[in-house]
């Protein structure tokens, strides 16, 4: 039977400088910003086209984008399979989504956390409330830790934070069965999709997660526009997140009293186009899920034993010997610099990766043996990436690994240059 297409992106054959002249862009760098969808960009103009503030004023356009905005919201919910009692945020990144829940918790919250978590997951709740527990060596010995944990560290309110996949491994992690450990323990759990949500769908609902937030910018969308979904209750009784016009009910000489809703923490004039454009995407990806995962499962496969049979390449992994993953795969390259390897293969190759310690610095650490100045490079896929580039990336790493650079590289004291 006939393949479904995947949704095209933008700039597929984008062409960039290398040492050969011009070549076509081998997009590896998708854990860091993915490349805009086409729906998008056609979304984009049409809300470009007509749009004005929203909730402020009777005029049509206004009223036109107030509906868009509101649409995008009940897209994304759609997206996320949100529950009744879930709140829809509006945010810039996910980021911007974990600091605003950081803010609304109970003042007496503590939030435990595995060192293996992305900065913006691990930092925005502050030192005093945060347990760090060890970067896990599997699933059942993350869930057991956190099981032991949770029944050692008593609080009125508790919150677990989570990230589904990693954006250094690519490893993906069986939420629901740390939100059924969570909520025996009467905690919440918080997910962090941004490594998951252009790759595989999400259900809040079945998780039985609490919260969830993902950024625009990595599900083929641009910059500026992210989400919170959870529950409404901490969300509604937690100071506004941003203070000022549109998040307030009444304000008079004596007293200020605050919207509840998502109205609540979006003060100011909100990312409209942001929004539309996220939803966008969401709407799109939701309809090919089928393609995209199969095109992303064949392309790792690639990518996994391409880089296997580079003599001194090793893959990193947080499990030994699981491989369900998406397409993220973090590598060194015995006795070379992981800035180097990357400098060269976007010069020699014209491939966009990325190096060092991809804002997870314990993560890294500990994979690297503590070695505080040891980094990686990685590689990530998705509907920006061909077999031909990840061909590239195989062939090139060879080259490197039999030959070295083709030109004299000298480090000048903070980066390789020619
Ligand atoms: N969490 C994870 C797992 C991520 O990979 C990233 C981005 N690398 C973030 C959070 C932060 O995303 P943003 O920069 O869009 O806030």
């Amino acid at each position: 039977c006939e393949p479904t297409p995947l949704p095209a992106v933008v700039g597929a054959d984008l062409g960039v400088p290398s040492r050969s002249g011009t070549v076509r862009y081998g997009n590896l760098d998708h854990a860091a910003s993915t490349p805009a969808l086409a729906a998008v960009k056609q979304a984009v103009d049409t809300a470009l086209g007509s749009y004005a503030s929203v909730h402020r004023g009777a005029g049509w356009a206004s009223r036109l984008t107030s509906a868009w905005y509101e649409q995008a919201r009940d897209e994304v919910a759609r997206f996320v399979g949100a529950r009744t009692c879930d709140e829809v945020v509006f945010t810039r990144t996910t980021t911007d989504s974990w600091n605003l829940l950081a803010r609304v918790l109970p003042a007496d919250a503590v939030v435990l956390a595995f060192e293996s978590e992305h900065h913006s997951t691990l930092l925005p709740w502050g030192p005093d409330r945060t347990v760090r527990l060890p970067v896990p060596s599997s699933i059942d010995d993350a869930l057991a830790r956190l099981d032991q944990a949770l029944a050692t560290r008593p609080a009125p309110a508790r919150l677990v934070v989570l990230s589904a996949a990693s954006n250094v491994t690519g490893e993906v992690w069986p939420v629901e069965r740390f939100a059924a450990v969570a909520h025996a323990h009467g905690a919440r759990l918080a997910v962090d999709a941004a490594q998951l949500a252009a790759h595989r769908p999400i259900d809040l609902g079945r998780w039985d997660a609490d919260y969830l937030a993902f950024s625009g910018h990595k599900v083929y969308a641009p910059f500026g526009a992210g989400v919170l979904v959870g529950r409404q209750d901490w969300l509604d009784a937690g100071s506004p997140y941003l203070v000022g016009g549109g998040a307030t009910r009444s304000v008079t000489q004596f007293a200020t009293s605050w919207q509840t809703g998502p109205a609540r923490h979006e003060g100011g004039s909100p990312n409209v186009v942001g929004a539309i454009a996220l939803a966008a995407a969401c709407a799109t990806i939701s309809g090919h899920w089928d393609a995209i995962v199969r095109h992303e499962a064949r392309l790792l496969e690639q990518l996994r034993s391409g880089l296997r049979s580079v003599p001194g390449v090793r893959l990193l992994s947080i499990r030994d010997g699981d491989e369900d993953g998406v397409g993220v795969v973090a590598f060194t390259v015995a006795g070379l610099d992981p800035a180097l390897v990357s400098q060269v293969l976007s010069w020699e190759h014209g491939l966009g990766v990325r190096d060092g310690k991809f804002c997870a610095h314990l993560l890294v650490d500990r994979l690297l043996d503590e070695r505080p100045s040891a980094t990686a490079v990685r590689a990530s896929i998705g509907l920006g990436t061909t077999p031909e580039a990840v061909d590239r990336l195989v062939v090139g790493l060879r080259r490197l690994v039999e030959h070295g650079p083709l030109d004299r590289w000298a480090h000048d004291g903070t980066a390789w240059v020619l």
